[in-house]
Parts: C-alpha cells; sequence; structure tokens
C-alpha cells in the first residue's frame, strides 16, 4: 500500500553532538508551529529526516515546510514498505500522476534514482533503479530513459523507516532554525534593505523583534501602513512577530534647529541606536541589527556608520548586508516577497528634513557636540515610553 507523505530535509548537517539535538528540536517545534493550522498533528523525526503523513494535500504542505529556517527540500512523496513489489507500486504510481497532469502524447526524457539507506534491503540502489525504469518504461510508452538532463527525475529513498517515492524537490531557505541563536531586533525601516536584514539574521537561527520610528505626523498614515504589512510578509517566515513603533517627531522637532544641518541623519541614527538598544534590554534582545550597507548611500560611510556607532551602549550592532550590492539586495527582497511592498512610494522619516548636504564623513565628537545642546536622555526616555507594540497578525497583506 502507498500512502501520501511529505519527506523534510534539515541541513547544517556538519552540526555536531549536542548542536545537533538542540537544532532538530527547534526545528521540529517550528515545522509543528507551522503546519498545526493546517490540520497537521504529527511530525515523525528520524535520523536526518522528519516525515508528516499521512497527508491528502502533500504538495500544500511540503510548500509551507519549505519555508521553515533549517529546511532545504520538501518533497511530496508516496511511502512504501522496502519490498520490490512494493516500490514498482509506488514508482507507477508517482509517474501515473505525474503524467497525467502534463496531457500529450510527447516523449518524457526520464531517469530514476536510487538510494538505498537501508542495507538490509536485498537490491542494490543500481539494479533497483534499472528494473523499476525497465518497468515504467514498459508500462508509459512516453517515457524514454535520459541519463542526462531527463525531464522526470524519479527518486526513491530506501530507509529503514521505510521507502519515500518523489518526483519534486521543493527548495527551503537552509538555514537554522528560527530560535535556535536567540533573540535580536531589527530596526525596520519602510526601505527595500531592513526587512531583508531581519529575514538574514532569522535565516541565522534569530528570533527577530522589530522597531519602526515612526515620523508622524510629519509623514501621512502611509509609511507606518507599509511597515505593518513589511512585518507581516517578514511574520510569514518565523511566526509570533513583534512589532514596535516609537515616535519620532519628538527627536525630529528638538533637533532640526541645531547648527550643522549635515549632521541630521547621524543624529536621528543615533537616537535611533539608543532608543532601540534601551528597548532590546527589556525585549531581552541580545543584538541590534541594520539594514546599512557600506558606500550605499551618504549615510553609510565607514566614518558615518562609526559616528552612529558612538552612541550604542554594549550591544553588538549587527549588519548582514553590510558587503551586499543592491541587485544581491533586490533578488532576496523579491525571494523574500518584501520587495513588492518596499517599492511602494513612501515618506520615511529622513527625507523629510534631509539636509541639502548631509555629511558623508561624520565624527562622534561632532555629533555629541551638538547633541549636548538637547536633552539626549529625556528624548530617549520619552521614545521608550511611547514605543507600543502593533499586532502583527492583525495587518492585513496588501
Ligand atoms: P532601508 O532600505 O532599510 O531603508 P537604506 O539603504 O534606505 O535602508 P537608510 O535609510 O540610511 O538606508 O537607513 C539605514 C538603516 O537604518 C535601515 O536599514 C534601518 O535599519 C535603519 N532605519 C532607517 N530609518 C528607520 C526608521 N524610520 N525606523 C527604523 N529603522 C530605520
Ligand atoms: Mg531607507
Amino acid at each position: 500500500m502507498t500512502v501520501d507523505h511529505v519527506v523534510v530535509r534539515p541541513g547544517e548537517l556538519a552540526l555536531k553532538g549536542r548542536n545537533r539535538k538542540g537544532f532538530e528540536d527547534c526545528l521540529l517545534r517550528n515545522l509543528r508551529a507551522v503546519l498545526r493550522p493546517l490540520g497537521v498533528e504529527r511530525v515523525e523525526r528520524r535520523w536526518g529526516r522528519f516525515y508528516v503523513g499521512p497527508v491528502n494535500d502533500a504538495r500544500r504542505i511540503a510548500a509551507a515546510a519549505a519555508r521553515v529556517f533549517g529546511v532545504v527540500h520538501t518533497s511530496p512523496a508516496l511511502r512504501c514498505a522496502n519490498e520490490p513489489a512494493a516500490l514498482s507500486a509506488a514508482a507507477a504510481e508517482t509517474v501515473r500522476r505525474w503524467l497525467a497532469a502534463r496531457p500529450g502524447t510527447g516523449d518524457v526524457p526520464f531517469k530514476v534514482r536510487v538510494k538505498r539507506a537501508d542495507k538490509a534491503y536485498p537490491e542494490p540502489s543500481m539494479d533497483c533503479a534499472r528494473r523499476l525504469g525497465g518497468e515504467l518504461q514498459a508500462a508509459f510508452p512516453r517515457l524514454v530513459a535520459r541519463l542526462d538532463a531527463p525531464e522526470l527525475l524519479l527518486e526513491c529513498e530506501v530507509r529503514e523507516e521505510g521507502s519515500f517515492v518523489f518526483v519534486e524537490r521543493l527548495e527551503g531557505p537552509g538555514g537554522l532554525p528560527v530560535g535556535s541563536e536567540g533573540k535580536v531586533l531589527c530596526l525596520l525601516s519602510g526601505g527595500i534593505d531592513s526587512p531583508v536584514a531581519a529575514w538574514l539574521m532569522m535565516k541565522r537561527g534569530c528570533r527577530v523583534e522589530l522597531v519602526h520610528f515612526d515620523a508622524q505626523p510629519f509623514t501621512g498614515p502611509g509609511s507606518l501602513e507599509k511597515v505593518r504589512a513589511l512585518a507581516r510578509v517578514l511574520d510569514g517566515w518565523q511566526g509570533d512577530t513583534r512589532l514596535w513603533v516609537v515616535p519620532f517627531a519628538p527627536v525630529q522637532v528638538a533637533t532640526k534647529d541645531l547648527p550643522q544641518p549635515g549632521y541630521r541623519t547621524v543624529l536621528y541614527r543615533r537616537f535611533m541606536t539608543r532608543i532601540a538598544e534601551r528597548l532590546a534590554g527589556r525585549r531581552r534582545c541580545q543584538a541590534l541589527v541594520t539594514g546599512d550597507s557600506l558606500g550605499q548611500v551618504a549615510s553609510q560611510t565607514l566614518e558615518n556608520l562609526a559616528a552612529v556607532e558612538g552612541a550604542r551602549g554594549r550591544l553588538p550592532l549587527l549588519r548582514p548586508l553590510l558587503t551586499f550590492d543592491k541587485v544581491e539586495t533586490i533578488r532576496l527582497a523579491e525571494r523574500v516577497g518584501t520587495y513588492e511592498v518596499s517599492i511602494r512610494p513612501f515618506e520615511d522619516c529622513c527625507t523629510l528634513f534631509q539636509p541639502d548636504h548631509p555629511v558623508t564623513r561624520g565624527k562622534a565628537e561632532v555629533a555629541a557636540r551638538l547633541e549636548a545642546m538637547v536633552d539626549v536622555d529625556a528624548l530617549v526616555e520619552a521614545g521608550l515610553a511611547a514605543a507600543r507594540e502593533e499586532d502583527v497578525a492583525r495587518v492585513a497583506l496588501g
């Protein structure tokens, strides 16, 4: 008898010992959380594999599991006993379904690949592949054997827990399961970069909380809407996402008449960093994350990055996009699903009071001298006190 299942292959198998156990425990929890809303009650865990089944909608479940960090591939599969006749039946049923979805009479170059991990199964991999290939060609005249670049690659994995026959590998994001590396706080603007930075941190196993500095009333409500939509997309990759919104207008008002307007952006970033660090402390986040990329804009020179860091306390400030070209970031943003939202027109808090000539070689000492003219502590405290949490799950996509 054959039954529909989903095979989930975790990555980072080079992890050893305790690390590996932690990785798999965490991945199992995350898989369950993602699949529970789809009606999945049980995920089976075996050496280097997870299995979901029996299921009715294997493809949908395979697609959902392929969005979980730590997963490299998933496959909708037929599961059967480790017996030659059972493998033949599962292979024939798999090919029948594949051809049914592709009506026509043209030749289909195909290949069978068998991987026998269960050495108790008597037939060596090559013999089994050859036998199945012959049987399938006899049963389905459209199939023609082709070893390189086949259109249809039928794979059989014979393992101790059973045999799995499949024709599809959906690519997962790889990386480490969210939560296996602690928690960080990402400064999320409405731009292209910071959502990608957040996603990359999730990919390395961090749970990511988000903070946005909101310039209303100097901007309309549109930019906050946009940030909410971005948070919603990011939530699709980790679940349970928290988005904090901090009113930023008081900082903008307090700094707008200071001398050296070229320093405004640096000052904004320093205030954001200070408030974010305090919030991170409250939320037990272990690092701050931004979407800075070296040299991309005037505010992202090494000097200005250093001038912003001057305002930082003791938390690490991580910049996963530091060395990315814009095209690389855009390509990732498309994959993440945030690009379409990020390119909607909006005003961000820093374009509004943008000086004509922003400094490109800012100095922390100069920024500190300017800050001495305002009450930094009071502004930071007020920002922190006004921070409120948005309900990401309630936000409609669109
Ligand atoms: P992005 O596309 O993420 O906006 P960017 O290349 O436009 O990045 P900047 O606008 O200079 O660069 O911002 C640099 C980083 O500072 C952003 O990636 C983000 O992490 C943070 N940042 C900027 N503005 C805000 C904001 N209003 N709220 C929260 N974080 C912000
Ligand atoms: Mg920006």
